[in-house]
């Protein structure tokens, strides 16, 4: 961040905060991208002249609605229901869905916001939305997620459409609510669309999708080695979470011959001392995808490994390499990052949406550890959802070897392009700045040559 700009910096937050200084969570994503692109626009006069900054944190619509559905007791009960349509200039609104009891207006902006400069990076037509509900699936039956879903569909199928806006999964939403979802969809519009992606692979899903996100982060991390001439192989890595994200990313890293410390959930974190194997990931998808479990059940059946109560990965007690955190938004602390420093990590990659507080992310840069954003390295999952769009637009399914060596490449040129923005003249690549100014770039100029709209 360039100090000659701080004022102008503070001008324009203060103007956020006059708006919504509620809005915690969005504050902060658009103080991390207006920290890099105030500097930008200041040498870039044509984005200034158009307002883009000004126009770009503004949502183009944002729906709330009620959300009404019957508990298996028969007891009427009720959800609030999202969508936050946040910028279509380069192609229809794409972004997940999250149920998760903490759902507000603020993250689901935030989360949108950070989706248009990932969409952009991924080099897809996509442009930039996010939705959900503070809909709790945890300890609903299978019946009462599925009455969830086909309300919460009744009313956001009004505004979505595979030219408008395709949803897709995240926290909460799975394969199973997916379905539940598309299902409503196709009932209430009698058309059978590729208007959300995370599909089933019988009914228009693409191979590769599940596993995207996780993979994808995990080959953005190899593609930051590799540009310092090293690899994953004996590398050990802390991860957090136990959902999707981290599921796929430890199938990654143990494919390319990585050691994983440690997976957690939000009752605390699981300590692996000589590595989770195959056998346990099997074990962590059957716990958490079907019987939907507890991560303390880990520990129980393995005495080799110790779950600690309460915990946040970043305590191993055990010196590491990479830190991949895979959970939640603020997860990852000032302190956390100390923690991390000392225990030896020089490689942080984001397979949440910003799972690290600024306060981290200064700690982070302090010590000169790569560290790169969400937006940039968990960009394989929505990057793959465009390849989803693709395969039903033509109707046809591509093979796993053909999603996968995409996914590779388009994680690869997100790295490139973060390098071409973000790097120094020393070569230290600040991957923060090269995400949000290549991102940035693409949307900007598509919102000039389209006028004030
Ligand atoms: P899942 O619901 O599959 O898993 C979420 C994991 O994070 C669970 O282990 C969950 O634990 C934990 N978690 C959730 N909330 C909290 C919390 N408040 N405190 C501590 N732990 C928490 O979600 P995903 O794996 O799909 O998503 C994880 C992250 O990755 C999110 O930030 C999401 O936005 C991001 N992401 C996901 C993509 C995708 O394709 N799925 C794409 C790009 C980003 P518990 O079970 O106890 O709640």
């Amino acid at each position: 961040m360039s100090n000659k700009y701080q004022d102008r910096i503070d001008a324009f937050m203060e103007s956020m905060k006059a708006k919504g200084a509620h809005e915690e969570e969005f504050l902060q994503a658009v103080e991390e991208v207006a920290e890099t692109i105030i500097p930008f626009i200041a040498e870039n006069p044509k984005y200034e002249e158009h307002n883009i900054l000004e126009r770009i944190v503004e949502p183009e619509r944002t729906i709330i609605f009620r959300v009404p559905w019957t508990d298996d007791e028969g007891k009427a009960r009720v959800n609030r229901g999202y969508r936050v349509e946040f910028n279509s200039a380069i192609g229809p609104y794409k972004g997940g869905l999250r149920f998760h009891p903490s759902v507000n207006l603020s993250i689901l902006k935030f989360l949108g916001f950070e989706q248009i400069f990932k969409n952009s990076l991924t080099t897809l037509p996509m442009g930039g939305g996010k939705g959900g509900s503070d809909f709790d699936p945890k300890g609903k039956s299978d019946n009462e997620v599925m009455r969830f879903c086909q309300s919460f569909m009744t009313e956001l199928s009004k505004h979505i459409g595979p030219n408008t806006d395709v949803p897709a999964g995240d926290i909460g939403v799975g394969g199973r609510e997916i379905g539940y979802m598309f299902g409503q969809y196709k009932r209430i519009r009698n058309e059978f669309t590729g208007v959300l992606t995370g599909k089933g692979q019988n009914w228009g899903g693409s191979l590769i999708r599940p596993e995207a996100t996780g993979y994808g982060a995990i080959y953005f991390v190899q593609n930051m080695l590799e540009r310092i001439g090293d690899n994953i192989r004996g590398k050990s890595v802390i991860i957090s979470g136990s959902g999707n994200v981290a599921q796929f990313a430890i199938e990654k890293i143990l494919q390319l011959g990585g050691k994983v410390l440690s997976v957690s959930d939000s009752s605390g974190y699981v300590f692996a001392p000589e590595g989770i194997h195959s056998e346990h990931l099997d074990y962590i998808k059957e716990l958490k995808n079907v019987k939907r479990g507890r991560i303390s059940e880990l520990g129980d059946a393995y005495p080799d490994m110790k779950f600690f109560e309460g915990e946040r990965s970043w305590n191993v007690p055990t010196s590491a390499d990479i830190a991949v955190p895979c959970a939640t938004q603020n997860e990852l602390n000032g302190e956390d990052a100390k923690k991390l420093v000392e225990k030896g990590v020089k490689i942080v990659g984001e397979g949440a949406n910003m799972p690290s507080t600024p306060e981290a992310i200064e700690v982070f840069e302090q010590n000169k550890i790569l560290f790169a954003p969400g937006k940039a390295a968990n960009a394989g999952g929505v990057a793959t959802s465009g390849l989803e769009m693709s395969q039903n637009s033509l109707r046809l399914s591509w093979s796993r070897e053909e999603v996968d060596d995409r996914l590779k490449t388009i994680m690869a040129d997100i790295h490139d392009q973060c390098v071409k923005f973000g790097r120094d003249e020393h070569g230290h690549v600040d991957y923060i700045k090269g995400a949000n100014l290549a991102g940035f770039v693409k949307v900007a100029d598509a919102m000039i040559d389209q006028g004030i709209v």
